[in-house]
């Protein structure tokens, strides 16, 4: 599995702190070079027990083809070439529209097979204080013009539990994300992160966090209304029509190996986790080797996150029998064969439930 992070964009969205710059053609050439040279130096590290690449970021929809297609070149001269169990680009609607589709038909001819749309909300207010480039009607045209490019794997991104959207604007939402016929829809309950325009507006006093209450209600609909137009909710904030749950983060979720490439990604090789340096300049690598409770908190956390749970060997060995017992008494963990999962009516407090089994 390979991650290539494209640390570039337009503007910067209100609730976001990601490591990113204000995309600009001057930039694009030391990128590419500093992450050709890493994938040159880390070619031993690729291997393809799963053979994903993922570009995110940041926004890769603004990388010139040439630096797109330099990257993929040094990946397949460092023997990490195509076909690809699945190659996912992500990309901004407004890029979409702008780019056309002979974009698009290159995107296609350099092998992305999955297309990961950021579109966030169909409402025009909320898409302006998100600070979004795109409105409503942009990000309509820019996934059908996706479709229309021949992309049968399309998957779009949202976010709910914004004290300023109201139920009956979620609900409205999800039936227009619904209407589109995405094969993959992931949807993010807002959190206020540290170096983001919105954690300044909290301590200003100028936003006001969405109570629990409404949270659970929009994520409740949200699993409802998606359950019945036929999507599989496989992990807490992801859903699929079945056979298009995503491959790469799936990969996430299980610890397999991958390798991150480019300023401020992470590494992940089995025993150890690395990153690179938020920096464009010269980015170096820390690596963190884990200790065995930190692969065991890990391993709780990431399994109980999806709908295919965890080996009940693993957590009768790792959990005191008395946590897991009253969890199953209340419902909150379902033994399912050799595995032990949160059911779905449970997915909202996960959080919880898993810190009561560490
Ligand atoms: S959400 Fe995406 S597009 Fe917006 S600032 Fe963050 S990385 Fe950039």
């Amino acid at each position: 599995m390979v991650y290539v992070h494209v640390p570039f964009c337009r503007s910067f969205c209100t609730y976001c702190d990601f490591y990113s710059e204000i995309a600009g053609a001057q930039l694009y050439d030391s990128y590419s070079d500093a992450v050709c040279a890493e994938i040159r130096q880390r070619a031993g590290e690729m291997d393809g027990s799963l053979k994903t690449l993922y570009f995110g970021g940041g926004t890769p929809s603004v990388l010139p083809l040439a630096v797109l297609t330099s990257l993929l070149l040094a990946l397949e001269e460092a023997g990490y070439g195509g076909p690809f169990t699945e190659f996912t680009m992500e990309v901004n609607p407004e890029d979409i529209v702008e780019r056309g589709p002979g974009y698009l038909q290159s995107l296609k001819s350099l092998g992305v097979d999955r297309v990961s749309m950021g579109i966030q909300s169909f409402d025009d207010a909320l898409l302006r204080w998100m600070n979004r480039r795109h409105d409503a009607e942009r990000a309509v045209q820019a996934f059908r013009m996706v479709r229309e490019a021949g992309f049968g794997n399309i998957g779009i991104d949202l976010i709910f539990g914004l004290s300023n959207l109201s139920d009956e604007v979620w609900d409205a939402t999800i039936e227009r994300a619904v209407a589109l016929e995405p094969e993959h829809i992931s949807c993010y309950q807002l959190t206020v992160e540290g170096e983001s325009t919105l954690a300044d507006l909290v301590a200003a006093g100028r936003y006001t966090e969405a109570d629990d209450a409404q949270c659970r209600r929009q994520y409740d609909r949200l699993c409802e209304k998606l359950s019945d137009a036929g999507y599989r909710h496989y992990e807490i904030s992801n859903f699929a029509r079945p056979g298009f749950e995503a491959r790469h983060n799936g990969g996430y979720w299980n610890r397999t190996p991958y390798v991150g490439l480019g300023p401020a990604a992470h590494s992940f090789d089995g025993t150890s986790r690395s990153w690179n340096s938020s920096s464009l300049d010269g980015y170096t690598r820390t690596v963190e080797v884990l200790s065995l409770e930190e692969a065991r908190i890990e391993t709780l956390m990431l399994s109980l996150r999806t709908d295919r749970g965890i080996g009940a060997d693993f957590l009768q060995e790792h959990c005191r029998k008395e946590d897991i017992d009253r969890l199953v008494e209340e419902g909150a963990l379902e033994r399912n064969g050799t595995r032990y999962r949160i059911p779905e009516d449970h997915f909202f407090v996960s959080d919880e439930i898993i810190r009561e089994l560490i």
